[in-house]
């Protein structure tokens, strides 16, 4: 981004690299139209600047330099004409297939012929710079690329059509009025205030001081939905620690051994709760023991335990708890637990006060082989991080600059609150927080946004977008 030169046109791989079906090497700016005619042979013979713009078009790409006269690939090539393109510049598209070799020609083509290769989020970051969208709305397209489950993905949907920056700057907007009668009062100070309009302006402030702290209240769901639950799962082996995880996740992932201590190594898979991604590690069993490979195991179940927000500790409902039980009961003593009795199915043969006296009250009752219990277990899991089902049509903020940006609107907000409430501060102080206020949403808008933080932001993409 150091080198952003708007004149160039950009050029990059913008599906991932691996075998598939198609690719997709994308041009955009002033010569992209140029450039992808100087590659590019249509079936019928027709010429790129004679295709009208949004159509699709068959044909082939050659090396026009090439002695060889043999094509690279079959494509279909997208023409979408400036303004109404994801970067508001002329954009081309050439979907070809997947392979990387063919995508590596595609694009080395493209540059030889005087494209540049763009740098990560340099596609979005033109649509930004170019109006097309505002900064919260850019972030939101790389949340869209990140997003685990659907919640979140909806969520961010949302705000790449505005949802969160609509509602910011309505707030913004309010801010700036309230903010404009206190600069006012202070550009005339031999008039007298009247109590009854600083009243007024009071009232105002109270207000979006409420609607800031709605968007905070939301931000922690945010924050779950974007960062997740770290949870682990231990258990003495045969436990059924790998059936329970096979269950949570709907589908057969982990391979079930009858013999005690078969998952050596710690497997991770998100499971999607109800629009909270739950990361679970399935460890090795917590046991003494002289095996090299298995302490290893031990050792990396220790370390998942250490940084788990969640810890499911299995029990076998048909024994009575073993010493073993006891070392891990006693391992995860302080952190958030589920204790998850198993085998449910078979005959009864734990007796749970025992675990209860060990001041365990979180009990949920499987069997992981039947099925049984799973939604419950889902919704003790998500009760013990949030106490409500996240209201999707609230605006939800899934970003940390955001989420930052509106803390620090609130705490200047709440600094000129006191000032006006304790009346003995200077007007000067007042409007010098509420514009510090005003500034913190703008950021977050992208209105008056430094140079470095559009460097943050856009490098944290991937190339091609
Ligand atoms: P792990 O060593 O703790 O991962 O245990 P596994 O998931 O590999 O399970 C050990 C054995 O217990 C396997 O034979 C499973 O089929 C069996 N098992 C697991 N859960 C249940 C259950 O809910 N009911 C019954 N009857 N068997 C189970």
């Amino acid at each position: 981004m150091e080198h952003y030169r708007p004149d160039d046109t950009i050029a990059a791989i913008s599906t991932p690299l691996g075998r598939s079906g198609i690719g997709v090497v994308r041009l955009s700016g002033a010569k992209a139209l140029d450039i992808a005619s100087s590659i590019f042979i249509s079936k019928n013979n027709k010429s790129l600047e004679s295709f009208k713009s949004h159509t699709i078009h068959y044909g082939f790409i050659k090396d026009n330099n090439s002695k060889r006269d043999d094509f690279i690939d079959e494509v279909l090539l997208t023409v979408m004409k400036a303004p109404k393109t994801y970067t508001r510049e002329d954009i081309v598209e050439i979907n070809c297939h997947g392979g990387v070799v063919v995508l590596g020609q595609i694009l080395n083509l493209c540059i030889n012929r005087g494209a540049r290769a763009a740098s990560p989020g340099e596609f979005t970051l033109r649509a930004y710079l170019n109006g097309r969208i505002d900064l919260s709305q850019a972030e939101a397209v790389m949340n869209i690329i990140d997003a685990k489950t659907e919640e979140y993905l909806r969520v961010s949907a949302r705000q790449l059509d505005g949802g969160l920056s609509k509602v910011i700057f309505k707030i913004r907007e309010e801010l700036l009025l309230v903010a404009s009668e206190f600069e006012a009062i202070l550009d005339f100070p031999e008039e007298e205030v009247e109590e009854s309009k600083k009243g007024d302006l009071l009232k105002k402030l109270k207000n979006i001081k409420k609607e800031l702290e709605d968007l905070i209240k939301h931000g922690k769901e945010g924050s779950l939905m974007r960062e997740g639950i770290k949870g682990v799962i231990v258990g003495r082996p045969n436990v059924g620690k790998s059936s329970l995880m096979n269950a949570l996740l709907g589908h057969n992932r982990v391979i079930v051994n009858h013999l005690p201590g078969t998952t050596r190594d710690v497997v991770e898979e998100v499971i999607d709760l109800d629009g909270i991604p739950l990361r679970v590690a399935d460890t090795a069993g917590i046991i003494e023991t002289d095996d090299l490979i298995e302490r290893e195991g031990v050792r990396r179940a220790n370390n998942e335990i250490e940084r788990a927000d969640l810890v499911l500790v299995v029990l076998d409902s048909t024994q009575e708890l073993s010493k073993d039980d006891h070392l891990i009961l006693d391992k995860v003593k302080d952190k958030h637990v589920i204790i998850v009795v198993n085998k449910i199915d078979l005959k009864d043969g734990l007796d749970l006060s025992t675990v209860r006296k060990l001041d365990y009250n979180n009990i949920v009752k499987i069997s992981a082989i039947k099925e049984l219990g799973i939604d419950e277990l889902r919704k003790s899991v998500f009760k013990l991080f949030l106490e409500e089902s996240i209201d999707l049509s609230a605006p939800i903020i899934t970003n940390i600059r955001h989420l930052e940006g509106v803390k620090k609107a609130l705490e200047a907000l709440n600094r000129a609150i006191d000032s006006i409430m304790t009346q003995d501060v200077y007007f000067e102080l007042i409007t010098e927080d509420l514009r510090l206020s005003l500034g913190s949403l703008s950021s977050i808008l992208g209105i008056e946004v430094t140079k470095d933080l559009l460097e943050t932001i856009f490098s944290r993409f991937c190339i091609g977008k």
